[in-house]
C-alpha cells in the first residue's frame, strides 16, 4: 500500500507539473486507494482550489494586478473547465490528487498575472496574463501589405519580425490567388483601454469582456497579432469571415510563416475567446508548427491555466 501510494504521489505530482491544470475529475472518481476522510478533504481542495497551480510557469512575476479594474473582472474558472483538461493526455490508471499544496484563497480564479517577458515573441496574454501597464513594443514598423484603410496609422503596425513574416505570408497568399486584407493589428495600452471603456459603456462590463479584452490583456497590445479580412476588406474581423477561402487557405498555411489562428473552434474554454478564424499571431514558425501538429493553443503550449470565456 505504501509503496501504491509513493507512485500515485509522484503521478499526482507529474500531472500537476505537465500538465495544463490538475485533473480534478479522475481524482472524484477514484477512491478505492484512500480512506473517505481524505477523500472528502481532497474533494473539497478541488472545489476550492482549482486551477492555479500553473500560474508561475507562464508568468515569473504571478503577482495578482493591483488594478481595480481588472480585480473586479471575473473570470469564471468553475466545472465547464474541466472539459478543456479532461482532453489532457496523462490519464494514469491511479491518480491521486489529495497532495496537492494547498492554495492561498482562491481569488474566485478571477487572477491576473503579469507577464515576465513581454517582449518574448512566443509571449502569452490572455484574459489571465496580461502585459506590464509601461509596456510598448520597441520595434514596431508598417507592414508593407494592403489594409482595409489608406492611413499609416497606430493600428497599421506590427513588430518587425511579425511584419516580416506577414508580408512574406500576404505574398504567398496572393500565388496562391488568395487576397487578404489587413484589418487591424497593433492597439496600444491606451487605445485599448478607450476602446474597452466604450465597449462597458455602451453594453454593460461584463458583456464587454466576452468579447473585448481588458487593457494589458489584448493580443494586440504585443504587436504580434492582426485581424484579416478577404478580398477587398471583406468580412472584417467578422463571422463572415470562417469558411472562406482565406480563411481555409490561412488555417492550412499560416503556420509556415509562423503565425497561428490563435482562438480556434472548441477551444473556447481554453483561449476564452470564441473562434475567430480572422485573428491571427505571430509566435515564430517553431512555436507555430509545434502547436499546429498538436492541434493545440498557445494556452495549452505554455501547460498555461485555461480560460474559459467568461459568459
Ligand atoms: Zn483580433
Amino acid at each position: 500500500m505504501k509503496v501504491k501510494m509513493a507512485s500515485g504521489i509522484s503521478l499526482a505530482l507529474s500531472l500537476v507539473l505537465f500538465t495544463g491544470c490538475s485533473n480534478d475529475e479522475p481524482a472524484k472518481k477514484e477512491s478505492t486507494s484512500h480512506n473517505t476522510e481524505d477523500h472528502a478533504k481532497e474533494t473539497q481542495k478541488n472545489k476550492d482550489q482549482s486551477k492555479t497551480n500553473e500560474h508561475n510557469k507562464n508568468a515569473d512575476q504571478n503577482k495578482p494586478s493591483d488594478d481595480s479594474k481588472n480585480s473586479g473582472g471575473k473570470v469564471s474558472q468553475d466545472p465547464e473547465s474541466k472539459d478543456g483538461q479532461e482532453q489532457k493526455k496523462n490519464d494514469p490508471s491511479e491518480p491521486t490528487q489529495d497532495h496537492k499544496k494547498p492554495k492561498p484563497p482562491a481569488k474566485n480564479d478571477d487572477s491576473v498575472s503579469v507577464v515576465a517577458h513581454p517582449e518574448s515573441i512566443p509571449v502569452l496574454v490572455n484574459k489571465r496574463s496580461k502585459l506590464p501597464e509601461d509596456y510598448s513594443p520597441s520595434d514596431l514598423v508598417y507592414p508593407d501589405v494592403p489594409f482595409i484603410f489608406s492611413e499609416k496609422i497606430e493600428k497599421r503596425m506590427m513588430r518587425k519580425e511579425a511584419a516580416t513574416a506577414l508580408e512574406n505570408m500576404f505574398a504567398a497568399a496572393k500565388k496562391d490567388g488568395i487576397n487578404l486584407t489587413g484589418v487591424s493589428a497593433y492597439r496600444s495600452h491606451a487605445t485599448q483601454t478607450a476602446l474597452f471603456n466604450n465597449y462597458a459603456k455602451r453594453d454593460g462590463y461584463e458583456k464587454a469582456r466576452t468579447y473585448s479584452a481588458l487593457p494589458g490583456t489584448s493580443e494586440h497590445e504585443t504587436g504580434l497579432a492582426i485581424d484579416v479580412a478577404g478580398d477587398g476588406g471583406k468580412c472584417p474581423a467578422q463571422d463572415c469571415f470562417g469558411g472562406t477561402p482565406e480563411a481555409k487557405w490561412l488555417a492550412k498555411n499560416a503556420p509556415d510563416f509562423g503565425f497561428i489562428i490563435r482562438y480556434p473552434e472548441g477551444k473556447e474554454n481554453v483561449t476564452g475567446y470564441k473562434y475567430e478564424p480572422w485573428h491571427i499571431r505571430y509566435v515564430g514558425t517553431s512555436v507555430s508548427k509545434k502547436i499546429v501538429a498538436k492541434h493545440e493553443t498557445l494556452e495549452e503550449y505554455f501547460n498555461a491555466v485555461p480560460v474559459t470565456n467568461g459568459e
